[in-house]
């Protein structure tokens, strides 16, 4: 029998006391799937910074799964970062998902801080001599943005990689072949760490749509004929974003793929869905765990 795929889960550290219900029940409904680690993202600014450490703390009392804290370098000095991070290693945490993070208002292209990082790739290096963090990065199947190339973007992912992380996650994206054809061209240009494609499900398909404009992912047209007319039928919408990403995934199964990260926006029960239609249950562990 075929083991069920590795998986990774991202959740966002919850702003009202509400959504910390929510996130909390999200977190103890996914656990028990036996993620590789559960990834909780960074927000820079004032309040987002003081909740997001809280978080992170928090969830390394947990014990009971592992934590990837999301870091940006943008716009934070060289010293108050390292200064964060010895703090979360002296807490237990041993992953990292190291980013550079925009600039404010995401106008302007990034500017390093004047004693800041000067690329991710500098920012990878001084995370790995800090501790012997396991750290992922980001990366783009259909291109970053701003990079001036797709050949640019892959040798911007590839020093990242060569300064020590571990794996790239992926942003996005609906096409399995964008995935497919991404990892070859990162193949073809000396990448061989694992590139671990990141799953959206598509909770609110017109949310998607304006978020997939800013980051410049494609939305096929038959996925908006998909959820044609479904705004105000969440319960239809639902049942298709489960079957959408269940295909997304089994497609790339077949062509090898063996590690999904999940963008679970907080909402467990359909990361959960699709998981269970991968295999996963709480009886029956991820790959690694076991074989
Ligand atoms: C898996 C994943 C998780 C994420 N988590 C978070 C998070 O928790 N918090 C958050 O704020 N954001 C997050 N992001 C978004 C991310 O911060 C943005 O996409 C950001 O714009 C780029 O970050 P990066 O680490 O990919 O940048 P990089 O890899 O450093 O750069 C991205 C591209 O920009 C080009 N580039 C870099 N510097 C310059 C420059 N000076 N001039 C021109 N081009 C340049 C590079 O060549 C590359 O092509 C995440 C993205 C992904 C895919």
């Amino acid at each position: 029998m075929r083991l069920a795929p590795s998986v990774s889960f991202e959740f966002f550290p919850p702003a009202q006391p509400k959504a910390e219900a929510q996130f909390w029940d999200g977190i103890d409904r996914l656990a028990p799937l036996g993620p590789d680690f559960v990834s909780l993202t960074y927000g820079a600014g004032g309040s987002a910074r003081e909740r997001n450490d809280r978080v992170v703390r928090a969830l390394l009392r947990r014990g009971d799964i592992s934590i990837a804290a999301h870091l940006t370098c943008a716009g934070a000095s060289r010293s108050e970062l390292d200064e964060l991070v010895r703090g979360w290693a002296a807490a237990g945490l041993k992953q990292l998902v190291a980013l550079r993070g925009d600039a404010p208002g995401h106008a302007t292209a990034f500017v390093p801080h004047p004693q800041g990082y000067q690329s991710t790739a500098e920012f990878v290096g001084a995370l790995r001599r800090i501790a012997d963090f396991d750290i992922s990065v980001a990366a783009y199947p259909e291109c970053h943005p701003q990079a001036v190339s797709p050949a640019a973007d892959l040798d911007n992912l590839k020093r990242k990689l060569d300064a020590g992380a571990a794996r790239a996650i992926t942003q996005f994206f609906f096409e399995p072949e964008c995935f497919l054809r991404f990892r070859d061209r990162a193949l073809a240009a000396g990448i061989n760490r694992p590139i671990v494609p990141g799953v959206l499900p598509i909770f609110d398909f017109p949310k998607v749509v304006e978020f997939s404009r800013r980051c410049r992912a494609s939305v096929p047209s038959w996925l908006a004929v998909r959820f044609e007319g479904l705004d105000g039928d969440a319960e239809t919408s639902l049942l298709l974003a489960a079957t959408t990403a269940g295909e997304l995934c089994g497609r790339l199964r077949a062509e090898g793929v063996e590690a999904f990260h999940f963008y679970t926006l907080n909402r467990a029960a359909l990361t959960h869905a699709i998981c269970r239609s991968l295999g996963l249950s709480p009886s029956a562990p991820a790959a690694e765990e076991a074989a």
